[in-house]
Parts: structure tokens; sequence; C-alpha cells
């Protein structure tokens, strides 16, 4: 592996590390790890690849016995002959990883999902019910008059949110600086709504949990004929003001062109895809008389990239499986949780992070990041290229219209996740 500490000259990419993709990133140093126009979430994500970069740790192993490769490929390939009811899950890897993936799955009749579906279902199951009117990046950025974040910070997730498309001077149109609201938010955590020239954002602090109610509330008040006029039968709900709610549903319906961003992920209880039917249902009905939009916002992980290449391959987004070579699909039974009470091997998948594996009795492939380290060391792990940094992909964006390439910036001794998996599927009988 590359052993200088700067780049010379410093390689700009798209940043992995999060939906937003920046590709105005670039690498200036690698130890320690410096990123010009990067954040401190892709400054973690690079020093974790580059930790790894000076010893031989990152080797393939059985029961977490040092071995090689091809070793680990055979071995890796006889759990999955003998498997009649495989999962494959994590996902964590771009759309040329996750080809070779479905390829594989196609072949053994595996189940496959990825690792933060549990947020990913809410969004499907509401555009699946309703469908949705959302927006992009592009538009965020030279259009949005106001943005309303409902649970979430949005800076957790995706760091540069508001630098790039919120407080940007270089907007198509000479906008103003969009009016900021949080609904469901620590005040603590609005630092970022913040605007450069000291506009405090609107903060309406709520419990996560209370969002059902509240946002079934703001319906109700666009539903009635005047709601300003309107007596409700109480002066607040979960734990918020009618009267806050009255005043961020005129703010919205004001707006020249209003955001409203959501994580599903953030959204932990029961049905929880009825809240995200409540945003987009709000939205649809603002929209008969003004302009306003969705912007749901990616969990990570290649989750959409994951998601986009396997409903181009199998009709479907993941919680799918072939059976005799015909696309199933079931949100909920082919979900990791359930298929772990009855698969009879597990193949964990995640190569942008060291996220480990589920605990499980049943044989289990581990193919990732190579700084994993177990507490219970799998059958089989096979360490291998970080997309991004050790070699060429593609990646959607989190808006779900682009999909950007990513650039290798060094080069590695370790196999990608495409070629693993292609052995793997070429060895099978
Ligand atoms: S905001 Fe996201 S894509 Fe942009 S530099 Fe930070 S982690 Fe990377």
């Amino acid at each position: 592996m590359k052993t200088s500490n700067d780049t010379s000259p410093a390689i700009n990419f798209s940043c992995p590390a999060c939906g937003l993709l920046c590709d105005d990133v670039a690498l200036v140093s690698t130890s320690p790890v410096r990123i010009q126009n990067g954040c401190t979430k892709s400054i973690t994500f690079f020093e974790q690849a580059y930790s790894n970069e000076y010893d031989n740790i990152a080797s393939a192993s059985l029961f977490g016995k040092a071995t090689d490769l091809n070793t680990a490929i055979k071995a890796a390939t006889k759990i999955l002959r003998g498997s009649k009811q495989p999962l494959f899950s994590g996902l964590g890897t771009e759309v040329t990883g996750m080809r070779s993936v479905m390829h594989l799955a196609e072949k053994t009749g595996a189940t496959l999902d990825h690792m933060h579906s549990e947020g990913a279902i809410l969004n499907t199951l509401t555009l699946q019910n309703g469908g949705w009117q959302n927006t992009t990046l592009t538009e965020v950025k030279n259009r949005a008059t106001l943005i309303l974040a409902i649970g979430t910070d949005i800076v957790s997730s995706h760091p540069r949110f508001f630098e790039k498309l919120v407080w940007n001077a270089d907007s198509m149109f000479d906008k103003t600086s969009p009016e900021i609201i949080y609904l469901g938010v620590p005040k603590e955590n609005t630092q970022a709504g913040i605007s450069p020239s000291g506009t405090q954002p609107l903060v309406v602090e709520a419990e996560i949990a209370k969002l059902p109610e509240i946002m079934n509330a703001l319906q109700a008040l666009m539903n009635s004929k005047n709601p300003l006029h309107k007596k409700p039968s109480t002066d607040q709900v979960g734990g918020v003001s009618i009267a806050s709610l009255l005043n961020i549903l005129e703010k919205l319906k004001a707006a020249q062109y209003a955001v409203v961003v959501w994580a599903a992920g953030n959204f932990k209880y029961a049905h929880a895809e009825l809240t995200i039917q409540s945003i987009t249902q709000l939205i649809v009905k603002i929209n008969k008389t003004s302009r306003i939009a969705g912007l749901p916002l990616n969990a990570g992980d290649g989750d959409l990239s994951v998601n986009n290449t396997s409903t181009w391959l199998s009709g479907f987004p993941t919680r799918n499986r072939f059976t005799h070579g015909k696309a199933e699909y079931d949100a909920y039974y082919f979900s990791s949780a359930e298929q772990l009470k009855s698969c009879d091997a597990l193949l964990w998948i995640s190569t942008f992070n060291a996220h480990l594996p589920p605990a499980t009795g049943v044989p289990t492939i581990v193919i990732g990041h190579p700084n994993m380290q177990f507490e219970r060391e799998p059958d089989v792990f096979i360490p291998v290229c970080i997309p991004g940094i050790d070699h060429l992909g593609a990646m959607a964006r989190m808006d779900n219209v682009v999909s950007l390439p990513l650039k290798k910036v060094r080069e590695s001794t370790l196999p990608t996740l495409s070629y693993v998996i292609t052995q793997i599927k070429d060895s099978l009988t």
C-alpha cells in the first residue's frame, strides 16, 4: 500500500461517507488525515481507512486464524453450497458491489436486506401507500425559502447540508436565506440552523415519540376550513401548543418554496410510516395553493445505491429474495430480524465502515472493512477494498436523482467485494 503521508497533488473525489456525496473534497494528507472541504464525518471515515494502511492485520481468516484469500473463498463457497436458506445482510456497498451480490443471491436463493432498512422501509411503505412529492438538493440550494426539519438536526447524518445548500451564496436565483424551523429537535442541536448573519431558527421542542400525534394535529389544523378561527378542543398536543403548530402551518403556507426534511431511521416507534404519511399528506395539501416538497434523509452505508440496484435487477428494493429465479418481496418477513430466526447461513457485507454482523449461531461469512474487530470470530472473514478509497464505483446521492462516480485514491493489496463475490459464485456448482 501507499506509504507517503502527503498526497501530491491533493486528490479531488466524491466523499462516500454520507448521502451528500460532496464532490469538492480533496485529500491533502493521510497521516494525520487532512481533507480540504471535509467535515468531521469525512475525516473519521478516512482515518478509519488509513489507520489500517501500514500493518498486515487485514488478512483473510477462518475462525480468527489467518489464511490466504483462496482458502477463505473456498470455505465461504462451502458454507453457501450447504445452505438452503442463506441471508445476505449488511450490504454496505455501492452499485458495482451490489450488482455482483445480486447475481450470487439469484444463484443461492438468498434473502437480501440492507443494514439500515428498518428506516428505509418506512419511506418505502409511505411511497407504496400514497406516493410523495419530494425535491432535489439542487432545488433546495436554488429555491428553498423555508426548511422545516422534523425529528432531525440534519447535520448529525449530513454534516455539510447547511454549508452547501442553505447558507450558500451561489444560488441560481436571487433568493434570500431560508427560514429554518426545527420540530422535535432539542434546542442544543440546532446550532447549524443559525444563519451566517445570526438569525436564529424557530425551535419547537418535542419528544420524537410524540411526533405521530403532533403530525396528526398539524394535518387536522390544515384540513380545518379556517384553522385560525377554529377553536381546538385542547391547547396542546404532544407537549406542543396549538398556537405553535398554527404558527408553523402558516409559515409553511406562506413560504414561496418550503422543504420538509425527515430522517426515517430516527422514528423508532411502531407504525412510524404513518408519521411519514402525515408529512407527505400535509405536503400534498399545502401544494394545492403554495409550493412545498419533502426531502427524506438517507441513513448511509450505500443504502440508496443498494436498493436502487436491487430494484433495477429484480423489480424490488432489498427485503427481497429469488425463489427458483423469481424475485419476491416482503417488507416484514424478509427483514434480517425475521430471517435470522430461520436462516441457515449468514453472509454479512460492510465495506464502507467496520459494522459488525448480528450475533447468530449459524455459519457466518463476513466480507468487509479491513478494520473489523470481532467479539466472536466468524467462520470466514475476508477483508476487502473500501469503495471510493481503494477502488472505483458509483453511488446514488441522497435525493436519488443522480449517481456520482467514486474515485480510487490509493493502491490496495486487498481484493474488491465484486471480485470475492464473483469467485464464490463461479465456484458454486
Ligand atoms: S457532508 Fe457527507 S459527503 Fe460531504 S464531506 Fe461530510 S461526510 Fe463527506
